[in-house]
């Protein structure tokens, strides 16, 4: 048992690891550092918390924790780079569910009860919006998890009049907020389950109106409702730390949500209520031109003849696991004293930062990995761009065709540069369906096949 003083130090100390976690996780050179800190200060919030005055059941506590620790353990263990987000998505309606759990307790628990006066309205408004906030995340994360695991179809489910019918229900709920003030005892139940389940079909509709290639912005506003929703936790349990953390959780994913709105040039407030406004109407544009195909060892004599190449990498290289060849294929170029960069998308892969990781775990030096905006006036003096499995995110369609779905996002403008090489298995669609004119293009060749497969032929072909 620890005292309350011993407590409130180390929850301050956790806070102050917390934000140095955050720091650290800024840049790719500290992050392992920032996540060093996460941990410790996780560890010492559980520790000071569980040892706390007035908890009990420590034996059930300790069994509870060295479960989910195992089931942690295995789970990111096992899960693969490219579903982090997926797993990101699942572990946010976890702390959604928390809240929802967390308040129901928190109103049936006899110290609650006991509150009188002003103590217990604000106490009664402390739950009854923590609820509101876990359930919408719970459910909502629920669904961008199924969009991300490709469940749940990604186009955006829209109704007409569905803005109407959400402020109607926040409307209900507000009223139901007054009537579970106003109930004696525990008689208010009732009316916290019936927001409740309002809140989680908030929640679901929302996401479900948010197309694909605004996904990315979601998942990182559903980090941002988790950490609210942890913070309201915090507000019912009466534990500082919670508050804290989850404040911390909530401030910095609305900041990235913004940041990653900014990139794809989306208003915020238009990704929240899922594509507010106008969106296209016509007809995406007919694709003209022809596909034309190369082989491996055209490839690498383009290679051999360029001074300038850039390096697109996007979700196909993740899948394949070719950042490792993609490296050796840098250091064989740089070594002919040839000019390689890599350009990266804000939205590459599926979670913000995927490619600057993968090419982090490659050993690919950070000097080389240029922003999307640091490149793009570079193209036109490129000779070969290697766009290694993305798609979306090198699609003129965004910036010429008024009714594609991604019209406005913008992107890496490959096709300015003299020779575009797409390593791809298909013609398929990337994350968002839409299809891509970049492969159309007349200085645009296709070169089929696994993203690790085609680069390890090309190394071979290159060094030989
Ligand atoms: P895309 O999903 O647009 O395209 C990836 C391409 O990779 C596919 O067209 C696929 O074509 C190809 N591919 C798949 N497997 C392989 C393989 N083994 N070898 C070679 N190619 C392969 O990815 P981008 O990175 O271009 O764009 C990201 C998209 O994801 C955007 O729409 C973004 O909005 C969205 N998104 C991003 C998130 C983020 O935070 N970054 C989160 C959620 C969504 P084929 O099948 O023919 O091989």
């Amino acid at each position: 048992m620890i005292s309350s003083q011993i407590q409130l130090a180390s929850y301050l100390f956790a806070s102050i690891l917390f934000i140095l976690s955050l720091g650290g996780l800024s840049s790719q050179e500290s992050a392992k550092r920032g996540v060093l800190y996460g941990i410790l200060g996780m560890i010492i919030a559980i520790v000071s918390t569980v040892l706390g005055e007035g908890v009990s059941g420590h034996v059930y506590i300790i069994v509870a924790i060295a479960i989910a620790s195992a089931i942690g353990i295995l789970v990111a263990r096992k899960v693969e780079m490219t579903s982090m987000p997926q797993l990101v998505a699942i572990l946010h309606s976890f702390v959604g569910l928390a809240a929802v759990l967390v308040g129901f307790g928190s109103y049936l628990d006899p110290k609650t009860q006991a509150l009188t006066g002003v103590d217990h309205h604000i106490h009664l408004v402390e739950i009854f919006i923590g609820v509101f906030i876990g359930a919408i995340t719970f459910t909502g994360s629920v669904i961008a998890w199924g969009k991300l695991e490709g469940r749940i179809r990604s186009k955006p489910l829209i109704y007409p009049g569905r803005h109407l019918v959400n402020i109607l229900l926040v409307v209900i709920c507000f009223v139901l907020g007054f009537m579970f003030d106003a109930a004696q005892g525990t008689s208010g139940m009732i009316y916290l389950y019936i927001m409740t389940a309002i809140a989680s079909f908030i929640g679901i509709m929302l996401v479900m109106a948010i197309g694909g290639a605004d996904m990315p912005v979601v998942v990182s506003m559903l980090n941002s409702y988790s950490g609210w929703a942890a913070a309201a936790a915090g507000f019912m349990l009466g534990n500082d730390l919670l508050i804290v953390t989850g404040a911390l959780v909530g401030s910095s994913g609305a900041i990235l949500s913004i940041i990653m709105c900014e990139a794809m040039n989306r208003s915020f407030w238009s990704v929240i209520f899922g594509g507010f406004g106008t969106g296209p109407t016509g007809e995406a544009a007919k694709v003209e031109g022809e596909v034309t195909a190369v082989d491996h060892e055209e490839v690498a004599e383009m290679l051999k003849n360029a001074k300038e190449v850039v390096i697109v990498p996007g979700y196909g290289m993740a899948v394949a696991k070719a950042q490792f060849p993609v490296h050796e294929m840098v250091e064989h170029l740089k070594k002919e004293g040839k000019t390689v960069r890599f350009g990266i998308h804000p939205v590459a892969g599926r979670l913000p930062g995927h490619m600057n990781v993968l090419l982090a775990e490659a050993n690919v030096p950070y000097d080389i990995v240029l922003e999307m905006d640091e490149i793009n006036d570079d193209m036109p003096d490129m000779d070969v761009i290697l766009v290694i499995g993305a798609n979306d995110i090198v699609n003129p369609g965004a910036q010429d065709d008024p009714n594609s779905p991604i019209y406005g996002m913008p992107v890496i403008e490959v096709w300015k540069s003299k020779r575009v090489i797409v390593m791809k298995r298909s013609m398929a669609t990337g994350y968002a369906g839409v299809q891509n004119p970049l492969f159309f293009k007349e200085n645009t060749d296709m070169l089929y096949g696994d993203a690790k497969d085609s680069v390890s032929k090309i190394n071979g072909y290159l060094k030989s």
